[in-house]
Parts: C-alpha cells; sequence; structure tokens
C-alpha cells in the first residue's frame, strides 16, 4: 500500500465515529494495520474492560532523545447538534476542513501517522514515538497506563508535543483539574421538626460554602509565580449542578452536586482533592450525630496534573525553534500533558493545529492553512531527528 497523505489519513480517522463512551478499537485496528503495512510495528495498551486501547509505536534508531507526539483518539459526541454536513465525513469549504475530530484533534492524529510513516523511511539518529490514546474527553485519566507502558518499554524520549489544537502556537502551562461527585443522604422529617431531621441540601450548602471560602482564600492570596500567567492566577472550586429534595417542608433526603477544581501549576490536584474530602467527612460526622446512616458521599470522578511551565525546557525550545513562536502561551483547557510531565518525567508542551475554540461544535472544522502548518512542523521534527 504506497503511503497515504497527512488528508487522506484524516479523511480515514474521522470516519471512526470514535465517541468517548463507545470502543475506539476500529479505529486503532486501521492504524495499527496501517502502520504494519509500512513495516511499523505498534504495541496496544488495553483499557481495563478491554473495549478501547491505547496505542504507541517508534521509527528510528532505539535511542533516548527523541520526540514523542501525543494525540488522542477519542471524540465528543454530536447530539443534540446542528450540523450542515456528516460530522463522520472530511468535507473540504472555503479553505476549511469540516468534521467530527479534525480539530479536535484527528488532524494532529493524521499528521503525527503521516510522519510516523515518513520516518521510517528516512535515515534518523533519534527516535519518532507516537502515543495516542482514549479518553482523554472524559477526564484524561486513562492515559496514565500509556505513559508507564511507554517509560517502562521504550528509550526515553526528549520532548513530547501534545497535539491539542493551540493555533501552532507553544503552550507551556495549563491547569489541573479534580472533579467530585458528592451525593448527601439526609433524612426526612416535616420541616417543623427540623433539629429531629437531617437535610441533605442544608448540609450539602455547608460543603459548597468551604469551596466560597477557599475561592475567597485563593483570591487574597499573592499569586506564585507560576500561577501569576493564568487568569485568575489562583486555584478555583465551582460546583456547576446541584439537584435535590422533594418538597418545601420536608428536610431532604437527597442532594447530588458535582464539585470541580482547576488547580494551578505549583499546586498538588490530590492535596485539594484530600481537603475536600476532608471537609465533607466532617460534616458527615456532624450529620451522623443528628441521625446515623446519614452523611456525604463523595466520589472522585477525575484529577488531573496541571501542565507546569519549564523555563527553557527541552520540548519548548523544540517547538519555539520549529513555529517560530516565542509568546508566553497558558491556556484554560486541560490537557494530558500534565501526565506525560508527572508519570513520565518527560519535558512537555502542547502544540497542535486549529483553534480550541472550534473544538466540541458543531460544524468543528480546522483550517487547511493550520494543518499545512502542522505538516510543516512534523517535517521540522523529522528534520531535528535525522541531524
Ligand atoms: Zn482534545
Amino acid at each position: 500500500m504506497p503511503a497515504l497523505s497527512p488528508r487522506e489519513i484524516l479523511d480515514r480517522l474521522v470516519a471512526f465515529p470514535s465517541v468517548s463512551r463507545d470502543s475506539n478499537l476500529p479505529l486503532v485496528d486501521w492504524v495499527e494495520g496501517y502502520l504494519a503495512d509500512h513495516g511499523i510495528a505498534s504495541v496496544r495498551v488495553p483499557s481495563p474492560c478491554g473495549t478501547k486501547a491505547h496505542l504507541y509505536a517508534q521509527v528510528g534508531p532505539a535511542v533516548d532523545g527523541g520526540v514523542i507526539l501525543s494525540g488522542h483518539s477519542d471524540v465528543v459526541p454530536v447530539d443534540g447538534q446542528e450540523w450542515d454536513t456528516d460530522p463522520w465525513t472530511v468535507i473540504e469549504k472555503d479553505g476549511r476542513l469540516y468534521g467530527r475530530g479534525c480539530c479536535d484533534m484527528k488532524g494532529f492524529d493524521a499528521l503525527a501517522i503521516a510522519a510516523l510513516v515518513e520516518g521510517a523511511g528516512r535515515p534518523l539518529n533519534r527516535p519518532l514515538q507516537l502515543a495516542l490514546s482514549y479518553d482523554e474527553e472524559v477526564g484524561c485519566m486513562a492515559v496514565a497506563d500509556l505513559v508507564r507502558a511507554m517509560v517502562d518499554v521504550l528509550p526515553k524520549a526528549a520532548a513530547v508535543i501534545v497535539g491539542e489544537p493551540s493555533m501552532m502556537k507553544v503552550v507551556t502551562g495549563h491547569k489541573g483539574g479534580v472533579g467530585i461527585r458528592c451525593h448527601a443522604h439526609g433524612f426526612e422529617v416535616h420541616s417543623s421538626r427540623l433539629p429531629y431531621g437531617v437535610s441533605a441540601i442544608m448540609e450539602s450548602a455547608r460543603l459548597i460554602q468551604w469551596a466560597n471560602d477557599r475561592n475567597a482564600e485563593n483570591m487574597a492570596r499573592t499569586p506564585a509565580p507560576l500561577a501569576a500567567e493564568f487568569d485568575p492566577p489562583w486555584t478555583t472550586l465551582h460546583v456547576g449542578m446541584i439537584e435535590g429534595g422533594t418538597a418545601h417542608n420536608i428536610t431532604a433526603r437527597d442532594c447530588r452536586f458535582v464539585m470541580e477544581m482547576r488547580v494551578v501549576p505549583g499546586e498538588n490536584p490530590e492535596t485539594w482533592r484530600d481537603a475536600a474530602l476532608a471537609e465533607g467527612a466532617r460534616i458527615s460526622a456532624a450529620m451522623q450525630a443528628i441521625h446515623p446512616g446519614t452523611g456525604i458521599d463523595m466520589d472522585p470522578m477525575f484529577r488531573v496534573p496541571p501542565l507546569t511551565p519549564e523555563a527553557g525546557g527541552a520540548a519548548e525550545r523544540l517547538a519555539r525553534r520549529l513555529t517560530g513562536d516565542n509568546g508566553t502561551h497558558v491556556v484554560s483547557y486541560g490537557t494530558e500533558g500534565g501526565q506525560f510531565q508527572v508519570i513520565g518525567g518527560y519535558s512537555t508542551v502542547v502544540c497542535g493545529p486549529g483553534d480550541i475554540a472550534q473544538a466540541h461544535q458543531a460544524n468543528e472544522f480546522l483550517d487547511v492553512a493550520q494543518f499545512e502548518a502542522g505538516w510543516q512542523f512534523m517535517q521540522g521534527i523529522l528534520d531535528d531527528l535525522a541531524a
């Protein structure tokens, strides 16, 4: 099979409706087969349930100092979105490539796969590695297994490029994230007998007020240098959904909400998660003193480390040299980059084609010019690895 162009690979990838809730194995099968057709062995890291897999591969000599191209294979759903074209077919119109995932981030995936195949035919002095993950769009948690597998097996790369859409700017930092699903269990009595009941809503409000107090505290503090580039330059705690109760005159038996935290580099998401759990336990103990069996169940949903800017790190130097971008960029969205940094100890930046504003939208698109700039970037990486 002749090598496909990046655009032809993009057509293939977008045709797999690899929504996070579904299996990504058909897409992985195709990538694995395509790479194998070009003499490139790849390795799967299966999900615990077996319905999904990460994939990694390497071309070039098995020595340290290479580059990892990191992309995710999953996309967000199209349910309820008004698309003008079939989201699972790439349509080129007015200099744009429309389709689910074109921007976030099958455009970068296609470039990375094409670069790997081209790299296999070139005399590289250091390797090019591909890291293709699942479940990025549902909290970036799964990639930890992929990072561990690559660190264990492959020679250590000098730089990781996470190709999330950044308009090919070099993004050196983002906040981390924590999500905690909370379910307060109260005890129902007529509200006229308030002290004998436990209102799940009123008790939840204590935990939410704790979050408000932390925000006020964080805001009042002078930001640490690593946090100062962000807006706002402090860790935020937020409850965006809440439901509970049955009637205005019954102490609520149930209240459910989700607490989300956006943690600045330099602070530890686990510390914040543990602080919330400790406060929940304190409130639960007080609830149980009134009536046994009550309390707040707190179920951590995700925990994503921040991407911490590395002053003059290898990934930053490489990406700046190839893109010519010397600006300072931190972003508000999360990526898998923090795990590469924290778990793998890799120097990591985010740099990829397209605008995050188009991600997750109906009529998601990638500018052809961005796709071409991304391909130039890949050529630069190959030239660098061959030098
Ligand atoms: Zn993405």
